[in-house]
């Protein structure tokens, strides 16, 4: 069977454009965008990240302050800067990166940070406005999803939808939207009795494992899209996904690759909650 490559690359190339060219018109009425990113330590993977996310505003004109901090930094002095940057008017997004090192309890960073400047979505405010369908910051990996989906002609309506992994970062965000896209949805675990006979019933299958290669294709339907969150490097630093993408392409209609599928669209997902800020 011929399959469609979900190009996540070209997707967020066009969704940043987009959020470049709605930053410009705020300037033009003048409104800077501004976020406010946050790292604790030097961890290298977190350096990797933070630099791409300054770059990626830079390229959508969305300005963006630096606060780097030492591995050392106590809880409280974090909550003093979240608080800090809650109050100042000129900055519309906070974010901090995670992980933080162990003597930070997170869920007290996230929870301290303003509901209106979440824009990375983990809030519980923002949860609680995704679970009831009002608005609010969606996190920035499930959003992409979604995106993903729509802008490569895949409708969701009707569909069986099957997400394995039930994170609170993806698997039940994206659960929630593909639900609100009125698809019929299933969410699997490590619990779940027998994953192959229900992934097969999928239409749309969203895996977020993290585990490499896991899903083969004697778990997929013949003609199914299948949507890869897991990214994973092996020892020659090649980058795999949580689909073994050889087996299971042949057999789907439609496939994001890793590199190249979910990964590009957080970012721009975070650069599009950015702009969001401004009305929320
Ligand atoms: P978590 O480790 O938080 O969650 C993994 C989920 O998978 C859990 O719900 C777990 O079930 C489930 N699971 C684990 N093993 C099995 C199994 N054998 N069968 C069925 N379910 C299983 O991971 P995340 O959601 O944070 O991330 C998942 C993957 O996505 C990772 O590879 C991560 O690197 C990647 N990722 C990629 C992003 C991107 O931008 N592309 C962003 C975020 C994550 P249980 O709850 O029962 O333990």
């Amino acid at each position: 069977m011929s399959y469609q490559i979900i190009d996540g690359k070209t997707i967020s190339k066009e969704i940043k454009e987009e959020c470049r060219m709605k930053a410009e018109a705020y300037k033009e009425k003048g409104i800077e965008i501004t976020l406010a990113v946050v790292q604790v330590g030097s961890d290298p993977a977190s350096g990797v990240y933070v630099r791409n996310k300054k770059r990626a505003c830079e390229e959508c004109g969305i300005r963006s302050l630096s606060y780097e901090l030492p591995e050392e930094t106590s809880e409280e002095d974090l909550l003093a800067l979240v608080e800090k940057l809650n109050a100042d008017d000129t900055v519309n997004g906070i974010l901090v990166q995670l992980p933080l090192p162990e003597q930070i309890n997170e869920n007290k960073v996230i929870q301290a940070i303003e509901a209106k400047k979440d824009v990375d979505g983990f809030h519980p405010m923002s949860a609680g406005a995704l679970f009831t369908g009002q608005k609010g910051f969606v996190s920035c990996t499930p959003a992409g999803i979604i995106q993903l989906l729509k802008r490569s002609g895949i409708e969701i309506a009707g569909k069986e939808c099957v997400v394995v992994g039930r994170s609170n970062i993806v698997g039940k965000p994206v659960a929630l939207l593909l639900l609100a896209e009125n698809g019929t949805v299933t969410v699997c675990h490590s619990k779940t009795a027998d994953l192959r006979e229900v992934t097969k019933r999928a239409d749309i299958l969203v895996v977020a494992i993290g585990k490499p290669k896991f899903i083969t294709a004697d778990y997929v339907k013949e003609g199914a899209v299948i949507i890869d969150v897991g990214i994973h490097r092996n020892e020659n630093g090649k980058l795999c996904g949580d689909v073994d993408f050889d087996s299971v392409a042949p057999k789907c209609s439609a496939i994001t690759p890793v590199p190249g599928g979910v990964g590009p669209m957080t970012i721009a997902m975070l650069m599009s909650n950015c702009i969001a800020s401004v009305d929320l």
